[in-house]
């Protein structure tokens, strides 16, 4: 099959043009509007490159040859540029320019400009290098996981192969077609061609990255506390139901703890509601850190908290209420100076098959309530705690780590 060489490069100017303005309208409500905005720079750099290859004939070949190729490096630059800021590293604006420096210092030694084999293979190494740059960078944020991110890698590492594959062709003897029509049933020029179906995949899983990382910031923002950043309650309700439901599953024990800060209106009344504010962050990171993965953390109330844990004995649980109690205790003396308190906390545990969040909050609650009445600071175990293990019976004995922590 033959494309005729100019509707080729105006359906390409037409597509970049789009793609490109479509990313500077997007890049003004977005919040990765830095990073739209070279993208879109990006795809009108490449617009203007295309262009050039549009009007050969009217325009003198090396402005075609030279002008076309800097430009495309430029806007394959502004791409990486725009990678960079998307990941939250600042861009670096050197690349662009020692890319285009590399090119037309090159096209000034008049044996390099005669040879359009060492032209198409310095122009496709370059090329190839930005677009492995640009799959590194997307590679490196790969921790936060967004559905377009791996197959953009993966578009990205194509177009690098895709200009390794072009050197080689170049290398032996076949070179791009600039007569009037371009044969897609030939490789060497197919190659050339999947450039403008690379161009339009990436364009759109650019925007789509950026819009599945807005929606995620919004899905976050519904599921967590502003102020602590820890699950909200109506998150931590409908969450710890479902993890109760897999606890059920596969037959595990499960406890829940309810945290109250201790006389916190103290706090907000002596010292105000920032500082308040400040103690009930204090005590969300701290019990933060105490959490294994898996676990579940909420702010249930105003300076009232509340742990999941899937799988833990009773023993196990108190042992985590104590270590989170006890982390608060010197983290708030180091930090908070006069404004330091404490934090009392109550367990219930069940077996997974009995499990019921709602039940599980009472009886911690109750345990709270306890540990308030005898003097706060102390973590208490619910007395109607079902102990797991062969010889559990309903009503036996609650876990005692401490002597002084129940009634
Ligand atoms: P106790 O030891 O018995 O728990 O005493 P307490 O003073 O902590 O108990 P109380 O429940 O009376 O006080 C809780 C206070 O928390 C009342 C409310 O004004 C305050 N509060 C609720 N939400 C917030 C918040 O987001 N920020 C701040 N600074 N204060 C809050
Ligand atoms: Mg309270
Ligand atoms: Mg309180």
């Amino acid at each position: 099959m033959r494309l005729d060489y100019f509707t080729f490069a105006f359906t390409g100017l037409l597509i970049a043009v789009l793609m490109g303005g479509a990313m500077l309208v997007s890049a003004r409500h977005s919040k990765d509007g830095a990073a739209l905005g070279w993208w879109g720079a990006g795809y009108l750099t490449n617009a203007l490159a295309i262009g050039l290859f549009a009007i050969r004939g009217s325009v003198t070949e090396a402005a075609v040859i030279i002008g076309a190729n800097a430009l495309l490096l430029s806007g394959s630059a502004f791409i990486w540029c725009g990678l960079r800021r998307f990941e939250g590293r600042p861009e670096s604006f050197w690349v662009g320019p020692l890319a285009v420096l590399v090119w037309l210092g090159l096209c000034a030694v008049p044996a390099f400009y005669a040879s359009i084999a060492a032209r198409v293979i310095v122009a496709s190494l370059l090329a190839a290098l930005l677009s492995a740059m640009w799959a590194f960078e997307l590679w490196r944020g790969r921790d936060e996981r967004l559905p377009s991110r791996r197959p953009l890698m993966v578009v990205a590492a194509l177009h690098a192969t895709c200009m390794v594959v072009r050197i080689g062709f170049a290398i032996d003897g076949h070179l791009p077609s600039i007569e009037g029509s371009v044969d897609v049933s030939h490789v060497s020029q197919a190659v050339d061609l999947s450039m403008v179906f690379f161009a339009v995949i990436g364009g759109l899983l650019l925007v789509s990255m950026s819009k599945e990382r807005a929606e995620r910031v919004q899905r976050d923002i519904a599921r967590v506390d502003g102020l602590t950043g820890v699950l909200n309650r109506g998150t931590f309700t409908a969450e710890g139901g479902r993890l109760l439901a897999t606890a059920r599953r596969a037959g595990t024990s499960v406890a829940l703890v309810v945290f109250d800060i201790d006389r916190f209106k103290r706090i907000n009344d002596t010292f105000g509601h920032p500082t308040g504010d400040r103690v009930i962050r204090r005590f969300a990171a701290c019990a933060t850190e105490s959490l294994r993965e898996g676990d579940m953390l909420g702010r249930i109330g105003g300076e009232e908290f509340a742990v999941l844990l899937a799988g833990a004995a009773p023993q196990e649980a108190m042992a985590v209420a104590e270590r989170i109690r006890t982390a608060f205790a010197v983290a708030t003396r180091e930090h908070d100076g006069p404004a330091a308190t404490t934090v009392s906390g109550g367990v219930a545990c069940a077996r997974a098959q009995d499990a019921d969040l709602a039940d599980l909050m009472m009886q911690a609650d109750r345990a709270l309530y306890r540990a308030k009445r005898m003097g706060r600071d102390r973590i208490v175990a619910d007395t109607t705690i079902v102990p797991i293990g062969p010889t559990t019976e309903a009503g036996a004995a609650p876990v005692r780590p401490r002597p002084d922590s129940v009634a």
